[in-house]
């Protein structure tokens, strides 16, 4: 029988000692599983790593056979050992042999042990081995001891990780840093990039282990609880969105776990054993990890990432690491995140940032709206994309395909490096035309405008060869913004708009918020169907203080110049009336207290919810212009939720009803002398354009990287041949005249 064992703080130092002390790596192992079996007065102590094949092989033992050191071997899921390192959770039990998991490795000649003591070595939730206590005797181990061990655990987690050890192919540096992995998310913002990750968030490395005064540690530790929950609380209280993405939600769940009583005490317990704070926020954040990522709901899931950001927040403040967007950027960088507010996005250098891979984040998320205004090739929703990539990386995003490749092959990388080169080509070929007018082969100019809504989106603007903007969607500035932009901001962000563009004519739509377009300061109630609710002119006209304030700040940013307005969602000709009595009474507002108003004053109507097209008389006797929002126009007439995948396939934008909806439009407006534009995403498809010309559309506003392809097809159309040929096309009875107006663009050699 050996002596009491001396306590965890007594371990940790000649743990300690141990593993400064020279020699070979594996000299030292074997000497750390004699003083943990000596401690725990276990006659045996085993550790096992993980190798590359997903096996988990003997690595040192004190007990066991010495002669099986590298050479058993247990798969994962086999036995007890590889059952721990399976579930990442540890294992007691007095009388091993009776568990169902037991498997007999005559090698080892365990069979006399009866009670065995098992924890996985973690890092960063993943299981890098197991460490194995055994006694020949039926004993159950205390809390203490099963505490001590995972400490233990830890430490050799570190050990390993240092590379001190030749385990070549643990799997956290298999799994995550090593091999190639391929990944499908959802696009988010077209184009393709190739680069090196950088993780918006880097992991806190703990190199600091031990500690050699608790009190001091413990101090430590209460001093950054402290700062985390202030500024937890702070950006609650501020509604600041430019942080961790645009979720209270995640920001509550941070306050509940800095302020969580039970993940405080075992930190403090963790400290007590003579590790440093740090470490004993990572110890203990390891065993979270690993007991949530077993949960199967996906709201627990979600919770271990909010848990994770806040012990990365903590270890931030305990270590004293760089914050997000501080770290130094590699060439090309592609940013790697769990999910980003819009106003951190922007805070990174743009000429320094390629791509953008998200964990989370949707194509309508407020940082996929500004990652496709910066260009950025985007995807989104892949989940633990964070833990197979480290800064640095090699890797490859397709913004088209929702592709990501990390790591990639050399193939791989040769195929996208080639994609890259064709785009380049092709934009080249597009850039020759900028300059050349956009009319059609048989004469007839269109008038090609733009879709922008950010003060970012402007350079490309200028540099796309386009009359103008078509559609300035003032809503995104607001969404990214994270409080209500007052008179004064707007103000100063439509003269920026107008001074940028110059005497290109510019149109802005006022507020078109509601709906899938959400301002997180904005308090409003829950809706059934946001899309057909309180969205919109619906909103700006029952909270008329919203819409005058933008109204008075566009007036004032345009005296002296022209200045083009126009309302979305526009339901019935009364509702334009009220709007435009709005502008009314702002003008006479100014006058009355001496402002210089606009040189001239246009107000349109958005042609976007289809009830309008059976009100167009008085509509078109009193709007000055008209724009079709064909996305939402199109997601009334066929019921169909635009943003909803699963119904995505289900119409057409080239199906007859649409188009023959979209030609009465353009015949009515025509035939009363009102200009009339179409704005929606159709017009920035080449195909769809030419549909749109052919149906008499003389004027569309796109997205600006497609103002050359349809430039290009606009160049070598007849549009009159096309007109012509119209009815006959409209009246095949197909499901879609896709294939019809196809087999036109290819009979005429029209680009597509
Ligand atoms: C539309 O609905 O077609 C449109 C241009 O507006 P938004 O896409 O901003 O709703
Ligand atoms: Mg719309």
């Amino acid at each position: 029988m050996r002596g009491a064992p001396p306590g965890p703080r007594v371990l940790l130092r000649r743990l300690r000692d141990l593993m400064a002390e020279p020699g070979g790596a594996q000299e030292r192992l074997d000497r750390i599983v004699v003083l943990i079996a000596a401690n725990m007065v276990a006659e045996v102590c085993s550790v096992y790593l993980m190798r590359s094949h997903g096996e988990l092989e003997l690595f040192a033992t004190e007990g066991l056979n010495p002669d099986a050191v590298h050479k058993s071997r247990l798969r994962v899921g086999k036995g007890l050992v590889g059952l721990i390192a399976a579930t990442a959770e540890p294992l007691s039990l007095s009388d091993a042999q009776s568990h169902p998991s037991f498997a007999y490795l005559p090698e080892t000649g365990e069979e006399i042990y009866q009670s065995f003591l098992g924890v996985p070595v973690l890092r960063e939730g993943i299981t890098i081995g197991v460490i194995v206590v055994q006694n020949r005797v039926q004993r159950a181990y205390s809390e203490e001891e099963l505490e001590a061990l995972q400490t233990i655990a830890m430490v050799l987690a570190e050990f390993v990780a240092s590379g001190a050890l030749d385990v070549d192919a643990a799997p956290d540096a298999d799994i995550r840093h090593e091999r190639a992995h391929h990944l499908k998310g959802m696009p988010l913002s077209d184009g393709v990039a190739l680069g090196h990750a950088v993780l918006h968030e880097p992991r806190t490395e703990v190199t600091n282990l031990f500690a050699a005064d608790p009190a001091i540690e413990i101090q430590r530790l209460d001093d950054a609880l402290k700062q985390v929950r202030a500024s937890v609380d702070s950006l609650i209280e501020k509604g600041d969105v430019a942080w961790a993405g645009e979720h209270r939600e995640v920001l509550e769940s941070y306050r509940m776990f800095a302020h969580d009583r039970g993940w405080v005490r075992r930190m403090q317990e963790a400290v007590q054993t003579g590790l440093t704070a740090e470490a004993a926020v990572e110890r203990v954040h390891n065993d979270y990890r690993a007991r949530f990522s077993r949960q199967a709901t996906p709201f627990l899931r979600e919770r271990l990432h909010d848990l994770d950001d806040l012990v990365n927040r903590l270890l931030r403040t305990l270590t004293g690491a760089a914050p997000p967007g501080q770290q130094e950027m590699p060439e090309n960088a592609i940013l790697v995140a769990r999910s980003m507010g819009a106003a951190e996005l922007l805070d990174y250098e743009r000429s320094q940032i390629r791509g953008l891979v998200l964990e989370e984040g949707g194509a309508t998320s407020h940082v996929a709206i500004v990652a496709k205004a910066l260009g950025l090739a985007s995807v989104g929703q892949l989940e633990r994309t964070r833990d197979l990539v480290d800064t640095g990386d090699a890797i490859i995003v397709d913004g088209a395909t929702g592709d990501v490749h990390i790591r990639p092959s050399p193939d791989v990388e040769r195929a996208f490096a080639d994609k890259v080169r064709f785009r380049a080509k092709r934009q080249a070929q597009y850039a020759k035309l900028r300059d050349l007018p956009a009319v059609t082969c048989d004469g007839l100019p269109i008038s090609l405008m733009v879709n922008a809504g950010l003060l970012v989106e402007l350079p490309t603007v200028m540099a796309s060869g386009a009359e103008g903007i078509g559609l300035f969607r003032t809503e995104l500035q607001f969404m990214v913004a994270s409080t209500f932009p007052r008179m004064r901001e707007q103000t100063e962000l439509y003269g920026k708009v107008m001074k940028t563009v110059g005497d290109m004519p510019v149109t802005f739509r006022t507020l078109d918020i509601g709906g899938d377009k959400v301002l997180p300061y904005l308090k409003s109630a829950h809706e059934e169907n946001p899309a057909l609710g309180w969205r919109a002119i619906r909103l700006s006209l029952d909270r008329p203080g919203l819409l005058r304030t933008q109204i008075r700040a566009l007036l004032h940013a345009a005296a002296g110049r022209d200045l083009s307005v126009m309302f979305p969602m526009i339901t019935n000709a009364a509702e334009f009336e009220k709007a435009k009595g709005v502008i009314e009474r702002e003008k006479r507002h100014l006058t009355r207290h001496g402002y210089a108003l606009p040189r001239e004053i246009a107000v349109g109507a958005m042609l976007e919810v289809p009830s309008i097209l059976w009100d167009l008389d008085p509509l078109l006797e009193s709007a000055d212009f008209l724009s079709v929002g064909s996305n939402d126009l199109a997601q009334y007439l066929f019921a169909c939720d635009r943003g909803n995948a699963r119904v995505a396939e289900r119409y057409d934008t080239l199906a007859p009803a649409n188009l023959r909806a979209l030609g009465a439009i353009v015949r009515r407006a025509v035939g009363r002398n009102v200009p009339v534009t179409l704005c929606g995403d159709m017009a920035s498809r080449p195909l769809e354009a030419m549909a749109l010309i052919g149906l008499g559309y003389e004027s569309i506003s796109l997205a600006s990287s497609a103002i050359g392809p349809v430039k290009d097809m606009l160049r070598s159309l007849d549009a009159a041949n096309l007109r012509a040929h119209m009815p006959d096309i409209l009246n095949r009875g197909d499901e879609t005249l896709r294939g019809a107006l196809r087999a036109y663009a290819d009979a005429h050699a029209i680009p597509v």
